[in-house]
């Protein structure tokens, strides 16, 4: 198991402006979590990075956008409205909620019976339209997927690919969760990066191998340690209505083992159910051979927030630094929300104040994640960058209004050297 306990890591997110609990001063809304100055930063980085490895680094990539709210009969004719369901039970004596595949034959709040399972479909319903009655009833998309679904003959008729290619989506999606849990494991509104890759019916297991490969190497690339990472086949019969073939990537949380990313063989499950159930054609014209047929798809799905969790508890370090303890995330510069922090050594020093407010400048516009920061003692100031995981400090002192030199302090080692302005520039470009 990942070694932080959730306590400390949520404490850390609260404290420290990554993550707050969603509508707070209200009392919360479960399920619902929302990200702070540094968590956003974070989580843009995520997002980014992903983009740039699987979209912008490609030629057999594109990326959509689409609507999260779209025509209910897309969500019939791909059989969420039909299938997206988990099995509820109720307490009868306390009346709680749960999932039935979560707990044992009692209660685990009041030890009370259950009643007989149920299907309780997870897509939030909403209207609409503004005339009551007259409205139509849609769904928040449950998962990204649908849209790019949805826009597969647009991005071919318009980028005119030749398969293999694939259609990218990062996007918020919406399931109402029977119980959501474990921060932000489990939330009621999540955000997904999704891929479908299209490819000829026969070549779906070479796909597959590769896109397994991807999927470490995105792992490596955001820092999520991989001892912590195991694979599960899905057996059949536990599979999503649409998959024939699945792959869980999963996680050692500090709560179990759990679902980090899906891989699923998807076959043409989704294109053959929107074209017969929208009429239109979704087949594709292979030029070279003339064949028309409708391609198969391999879907590696990446949660968001699971990222993000996984993320933070593989970065998570305590050690010992110059006698004391200290807490810091050895977060990878990638995806660090601060890349370096800005500081002269006295705040009260004008002269020493206006040639940091130089360096911050330069810095801030060649990587727009620096930070000022002239608060307090520079070993404290130290402290709070390591607990944020900013890789790198400059501080300006003295020595730097006579010969132009600064002091670098690197977060994981606590070393520091001393180095030309234009040697620091150089460092922190490469
Ligand atoms: P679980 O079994 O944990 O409910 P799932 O099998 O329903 O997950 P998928 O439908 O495969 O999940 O969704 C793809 C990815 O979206 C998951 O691998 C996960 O990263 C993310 N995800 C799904 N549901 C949630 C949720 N409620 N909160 C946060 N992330 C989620």
């Amino acid at each position: 198991m990942a070694e932080p306990s959730m306590e400390k890591i949520v404490s850390l997110c609260k404290r420290r402006g990554f993550i707050y609990p969603g509508s707070e001063i209200y009392g919360g809304l479960s399920g619902t979590w929302d990200f702070g100055p540094l968590g956003v930063e974070l989580k843009n980085n995520v997002k980014a990075l992903w983009w740039r490895m699987f979209v912008q680094e490609r030629e057999d990539m594109h990326g959509v956008d689409a609507a999260i709210l779209m025509n209910a009969k897309a969500w019939e004719a791909s059989g969420h409205v039909e299938g997206f369901q988990d099995p509820l039970v109720e307490c009868k004596k306390c009346k709680r909620r749960f999932r039935a595949d979560q707990v044992e034959k009692e209660c685990p709040e009041c030890g009370g019976s259950f009643g007989a399972v149920r299907q309780f479909n997870m897509m939030f319903k909403t209207e609409v339209g503004a005339t009551d009655g007259v409205a139509a009833t849609t769904y928040l998309r449950p998962e990204t997927a649908g849209g790019i679904f949805v826009n597969f003959k647009n991005v071919v008729d318009s980028q005119h690919p030749k398969l293999p290619f694939g259609i990218a989506q990062i996007g918020k999606a919406f399931r109402n969760e029977i119980a959501p849990r474990d921060f932000i494991f489990r939330v009621r509104e999540l955000e997904q990066m999704e891929i479908e890759y299209f490819v000829k019916p026969a070549d779906w297991q070479t796909h597959f191998e590769a896109w397994k490969g991807e999927v470490y190497r995105y792992l490596d690339a955001v820092g999520i340690s991989r001892e912590l990472v195991h694979e599960l086949e899905v057996p059949d019969g536990e599979r999503a209505h649409y998959s024939e073939r699945t792959i869980d990537f999963e996680f050692d949380f500090p709560f179990g083992r759990k679902e980090l990313y899906g891989l699923a063989y998807r076959t043409d499950f989704d294109l053959k159910a929107h074209a017969a159930a929208s009429g239109v054609d979704l087949s594709y014209l292979d030029e070279e051979t003339k064949e028309r047929f409708v391609p198969h798809v391999i879907e590696p799905s990446f949660g968001l927030e699971r990222t993000v969790l996984a993320l933070l508890l593989s970065a998570y370090t305590e050690d010992e630094m110059g006698g004391e303890t200290r807490t810091y995330l050895k977060l990878n510069r990638a995806v660090a929300p601060v890349k370096v922090a800005v500081f002269p050594l006295l705040k009260n020093k004008p002269e020493l104040v206006k040639k940091a407010r130089e360096v911050y400048t330069i810095l801030k516009k060649m990587m727009p994640q620096t930070m000022w920061d002239d608060n307090g003692n520079i070993g404290k100031r130290y402290r709070r960058q390591d607990e944020i995981g900013t890789p790198y400090c400059v501080t300006i002192d003295f020595d730097t209004l006579q010969d132009d030199t600064v002091t670098l302090r690197d977060r994981d080692t606590g070393k520091q050297e001393r180095l030309p302005i234009g040697k620091l520039l150089e460092k922190l470009a490469s």
